[in-house]
């Protein structure tokens, strides 16, 4: 099932038109990239023979509570190895989920991971389970691929809604944190000699280091493909990391805005963390470059639970955002 893509409100001075891909709109917990990424992992985790999910991360995460999700539906034991303290965070609509759903949560100093991971799959050996731990060895290395393959997936719907509209996307923007989403949909232009400018806006790294991330994943995502990697790979990644408004999760009143505007103007629900600020950067992007003439796709990664966080904190009265 496709999920909506259609074009939205978006000042047309400079024959722009903008699109958005509504992948917050997926019918599973919740909605966005995760649930694709989530069950890539699960469909990995079949194939490896495995019987029990181990992630990592944070209470507020939404990758932890949609694979938390997944585990509990499909009745499968999930560990979560977890970098927060519950009693020192404000709880969030994903931590509060997170309360509901089955997965054993394990305190993990964010120094000692691979110690944490060690030990945690030990114990499940022990207990006589085959653990997948959803990053791989206990470096975190190993699956770099296989949440690309989700948003490679995704391409070639892209494509096929394209076809169906009769129009052609120049530029793809998407948030981008880890980098799968957007290595998935550069995987898939690649694999289909595409032309398309898939640019991510960075919401937690440095270009530099993002890049590398990028190039790596889809590396390994078309080594095990057995495709040929091209030369000038990253002469196609574009991460631009110039909104990151001082790093993960920061924000300013631009955000605010830009994300009240979007809801009163095309209806998007944004948060500040991902999709608001990816917006917002896109916006910015499109008009220090002179983008003209052009079709561009925002993908909306989800995040719903963050928005309603953001609703509750800056929604009220107190929000002095303007149009
Ligand atoms: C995780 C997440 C992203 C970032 O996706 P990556 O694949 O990690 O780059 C963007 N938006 C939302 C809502 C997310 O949860």
């Amino acid at each position: 099932m496709n999920t909506p893509l259609y074009e939205i409100n978006f000042p047309r001075e400079n024959g722009l038109r903008l699109f958005v891909k509504r992948d917050d709109l997926l019918p599973f917990s919740l909605g966005g990239n995760k649930v694709r990424i989530g069950w890539a992992f699960y469909r990995d985790m079949r194939l490896q023979g495995c019987d029990c999910m181990v992630i990592y991360g944070d209470r507020r995460s939404n990758l932890c509570r949609v694979l938390g999700n997944i585990c509990a539906q499909k009745g499968i034991p999930c560990y979560m190895l977890c970098t927060s303290v519950e009693r020192e965070q404000k709880p969030s609509n994903n931590s509060r989920l997170m309360g509901w759903l089955k997965t054993e949560v394990i305190p993990c100093q964010k120094d000692a991971v691979a110690d944490g991971v060690e030990a945690l799959l030990g114990r499940l050996k022990r207990e006589g389970k085959n653990p997948y731990y959803i990053y791989g060895n206990k470096w975190g290395e190993g699956r770099e691929g296989v949440p690309v393959e989700a948003y490679a997936q995704a391409y070639q719907e892209i494509l096929r809604q394209e076809k169906e509209l009769g129009i052609s996307f120049d530029y793809i923007f998407t948030p981008s944190g880890t980098g799968a989403t957007q290595s998935g949909l550069l995987a898939g232009n690649l694999l289909t000699g595409g032309k398309k400018k898939i640019i991510g806006i960075s919401v937690s790294r440095e270009r530099e280091r993002g890049s590398r991330i990028i190039g790596r994943a889809v590396g390994q995502y078309l080594e095990n493909k057995k495709l040929p990697l091209p030369d000038d790979l990253q002469a196609h990644i574009f991460l631009e990391d110039g909104y990151l408004l001082g790093g993960y999760g920061k924000y300013d009143r631009r955000i605010k805005e830009c994300i009240r505007r979007q809801f009163v103007e095309n209806s998007l629900p944004l948060d500040p963390t991902y999709t608001g600020k990816a917006f917002w950067g896109m916006e910015q992007y499109l008009m220090e470059n002179s983008i003209k003439d052009a079709n561009v796709l925002f993908l909306h990664t989800g995040g719903a639970p963050l928005f309603y966080d953001f609703l509750m904190e800056e929604g009220g009265a107190s929000c002095s955002c303007r149009l």
